[in-house]
């Protein structure tokens, strides 16, 4: 039997990594004790190679620090008045990278472990947590990341249906919608089928003639490629997730009859011309400012990736909001199994954090982290949190995993798949600007720059707002 909880109680978080010891430090400077649970040196990851808290299994580099122009570098302006540990270590260990922040990755997980060593409030136990934590743990953070061990990793399997966790990501890109030349794709779903929830005109097509297939073919065949590294050589994966030049390289006419099939479509600007093939984009998120290349998950490097995929009518002037990938991973289904502040609905003493939620990236994880630890503290001090702005990065993010992404049933990979902080999950200006300060219009690329920028100060004035109604912390100047 437990009895009633006080704010003296620890929050539990599993594993300290980037979201883990993130949220860690926020409840501890909210005033709650937390318990921090890290396996590694106990047993290792594949990829960790330290027992410093916080280790970049990777790059060094937090990427873009422009908050003013970057989706991802307002994110680090956001972290930093909300009184980030992550970004203040980050910061303090800065090593140059131009426009970029890249930190001397040592110097960085040692920051992080210190700060987290030394506050009186948090207990760093060693150790797996090897299934479901102990019923009587109320208030728990699962930030495990990518490479949850097997244990846990199937115990939240066997929480929900099978489809719930996912032990490998198939990342198709993604496109700005604004970006598609809308005078050569075409809105139309195969057949006209409505399908659920879908008009009959659900897909943007991209039309090709043989030449520009027989070209794309090449280019996929002879582009350059990621390989899987030995670990994740080993994980099997299924045909519904066969990397776009795998399909290529089974035989020509493969795509044809695969996602690029030609069939049930007709190309209004040219109808009596049939494509012979047809790549096609569908609707990502609620907004309607992404869509996602169907079928296109793919290991090839991202310089080809833009320079194949601007080849195809339609997408010239594509800007990507995410590329494509394929990697071990271990994410949760989140828009269906999460509530908005990832509680697990089906066990809300259960809240998740970082990769695991389905974003991508270190800062990312840690951005989530931050809030899953803001949610865990209010709870324990049985306070009610307000949702962090959807016009700020953090809010669209959150947003996102949590409910912002369209769910469409096909056969093959769950549409629900990893993404990085972008200005397409970002609720669009009622009024974008079309002047500049002198009063002369806005041309070309200058409108796509200045509506950043006012994407980004509108989120930056949010969520000053926010925190002074809901947090009580002086914000950063
Ligand atoms: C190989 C690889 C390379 C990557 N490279 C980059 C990159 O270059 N740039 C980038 O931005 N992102 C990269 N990512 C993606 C992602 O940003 C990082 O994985 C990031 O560390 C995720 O943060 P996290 O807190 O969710 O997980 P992690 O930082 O991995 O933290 C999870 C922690 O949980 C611990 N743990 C796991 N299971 C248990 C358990 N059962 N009990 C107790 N502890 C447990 C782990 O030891 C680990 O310390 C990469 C991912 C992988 C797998």
């Amino acid at each position: 039997m437990t009895g009633p909880r006080s704010a003296s109680d620890p929050v539990h978080i599993i594993g300290a990594g980037l979201a883990g010891s993130e949220a860690a430090w926020q409840i501890a400077q909210a005033g709650v004790p937390v318990i921090l649970h890290e396996m590694r040196p106990v047993r290792m990851t594949e990829a960790h190679r330290t027992e410093s808290l916080a280790e970049l299994v990777c790059s060094n580099s937090f990427r873009s620090d422009d908050a003013a122009n970057n989706a991802v570098g307002l994110l680090h302006a956001e972290m930093r008045r909300l009184g980030s540990l992550i970004m203040r270590c980050a910061d303090a260990n800065q090593v140059p990278a131009g426009g970029a922040l890249a930190v001397d990755r040592d110097g960085f997980s040692a920051a992080v472990t210190r700060a987290l060593q030394d506050h009186p409030l948090i207990g760093l136990e060693r150790g797996e947590i090897a299934g479901l934590p102990p019923a009587e743990w109320d208030n728990v953070i699962i930030a495990t990341g990518p490479l949850t061990s097997a244990p846990l990793a199937e115990a939240i399997r066997a929480l929900a249906d099978e489809n719930a966790l996912a032990f490998f990501d198939a990342i198709a890109p993604i496109v700005h919608k604004d970006s598609i030349d809308l005078s050569v794709a075409w809105f139309q779903s195969r057949y006209d089928k409505a399908g659920p929830g879908g008009t009959g005109a659900d897909y943007l097509n991209c039309p090709m003639t043989r030449e520009q297939y027989d070209a794309f073919v090449d280019a996929l065949l002879a582009g350059e490629k990621t390989d899987f590294r030995e670990w994740e050589a080993n994980t099997p994966y299924f045909d519904g997730c066969l990397p776009i030049e795998v399909m290529a390289a089974r035989g020509r006419e493969t795509l044809r009859y695969g996602p690029m099939k030609p069939v049930g479509l007709t190309n209004p600007n040219d109808p009596t011309v049939k494509p012979y093939a047809i790549v096609q984009l569908r609707q990502d998120n609620k907004l309607g400012t992404l869509y996602n290349m169907v079928g296109f998950q793919t290991k090839l490097k991202y310089g080809p990736q833009q320079q194949i995929f601007r080849s195809i009518p339609g997408l010239e002037k594509a800007e990507f909001a995410r590329l494509g990938g394929l990697h071990r991973n271990t994410f949760l289904n989140s828009p269906k199994l999460l509530d908005g502040q990832l509680r697990l609905r089906a066990e809300p003493r259960l809240r998740f954090a970082g990769q695991m939620t389905g974003c991508e990236g270190y800062v990312e994880s840690a951005s989530i982290g931050l809030i899953a630890g803001l949610y865990a503290a209010a709870d324990r001090r049985a306070q009610a949190l307000a949702p962090p702005p959807t016009t700020s990065a953090l809010g669209a993010l959150l947003g996102h995993i949590t409910g912002g992404h369209i769910e469409t049933i096909e056969p093959g990979t769950r549409s629900f798949q990893p993404m990085n902080i972008n200005f397409g999950l970002f609720p669009p200006l009622a009024t974008p600007p079309t002047k500049k300060p002198d009063g002369t219009r806005l041309r070309g690329p200058e409108k796509t720059v200045a509506k950043k920028q006012a994407i980004s100060a509108r989120a930056l004035s949010d969520l000053d707002r926010w925190i002074a109604d809901h947090l009580h912390v002086a914000a950063a100047a």
